[in-house]
This record gives structure tokens, sequence and C-alpha cells, in this order.
């Protein structure tokens, strides 16, 4: 177990819960739009975009 501080979530300024269409895109668009953003996406399952 990761503790507090050096998870990549813990140095993100955007994460998305769930890495499913909707979260793969909004984190896609969001890149686009503010690269400079550090963006994490927290996916349960093994990969995104499974369906
Ligand atoms: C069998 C099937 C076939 C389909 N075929 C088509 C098709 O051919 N064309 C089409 O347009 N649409 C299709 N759809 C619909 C399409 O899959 C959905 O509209 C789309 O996936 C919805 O995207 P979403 O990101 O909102 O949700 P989801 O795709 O359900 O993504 C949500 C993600 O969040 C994750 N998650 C949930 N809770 C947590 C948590 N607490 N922590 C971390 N991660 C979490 C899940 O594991 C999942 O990966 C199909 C759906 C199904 C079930």
């Amino acid at each position: 177990m990761s503790s507090s501080g050096d998870r990549p979530a813990d140095h993100a300024d955007v994460v998305i819960i769930g890495g499913g269409a909707a979260g793969f895109f909004a984190a896609a668009n969001l890149g686009e739009l503010c690269p400079a953003w550090k963006i994490v996406i927290l996916e349960q399952g093994r990969e995104v975009c499974k369906k």
C-alpha cells in the first residue's frame, strides 16, 4: 500500500475516477485544452476503454 504523497493521484491537477469512454475522452480533451495539467485516471479494472 502506498502512503499518502507518493501515488500519482497525489500529484495530479485532475483525478478522473473510471476509465470508461467518458473518463478516457474527458482526460484526452482536458489534456488538449490544458497541456500543462497532470491528469490521472483511476480505473478499477485492468485497462481503460475496455467496452
Ligand atoms: C456489452 C455492451 C456492449 C456495448 N456496445 C456498444 C456499442 O457497440 N456502441 C456504443 O456506442 N456503445 C456500446 N455500449 C455502451 C457503451 O459501452 C457505454 O455507453 C459506455 O461504455 C459508457 O461509458 P462510461 O464511461 O459512461 O461508462 P463505462 O464504460 O461503464 O466506464 C466506467 C468505468 O469506471 C470504472 N469504475 C467504476 N467505479 C469505479 C471506482 N470506484 N474506481 C475506479 N474505477 C471505477 C469501471 O471499471 C469502468 O471502466 C455497450 C455496452 C455494453 C455493456
